[in-house]
């Protein structure tokens, strides 16, 4: 088995570490009623797609 010849000091394990990232990406602005919203997604708020509603949305008032 492969084994590293040297340890990573802890800089290199942190530098190689600050290109991870905690966010979801893909995140983009719904472009019916601006909500973030994952793209190639039904945006949950407003339920539009392509910009036609596919999906009727449920309200929390009634
Ligand atoms: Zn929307």
């Amino acid at each position: 088995m492969a084994v590293p010849q040297r340890r990573i000091s802890k800089t290199r394990k942190r530098l190689r570490r600050t290109h991870f990232k905690l966010e979801v990406n893909g995140l983009v602005a719904c472009p019916h009623c601006g909500e973030l919203i994952r793209s190639h997604h039904v945006c949950p708020k407003c339920g539009y797609y392509g910009g036609k509603q596919v999906i009727e949305v449920k309200k929390d008032e009634e």
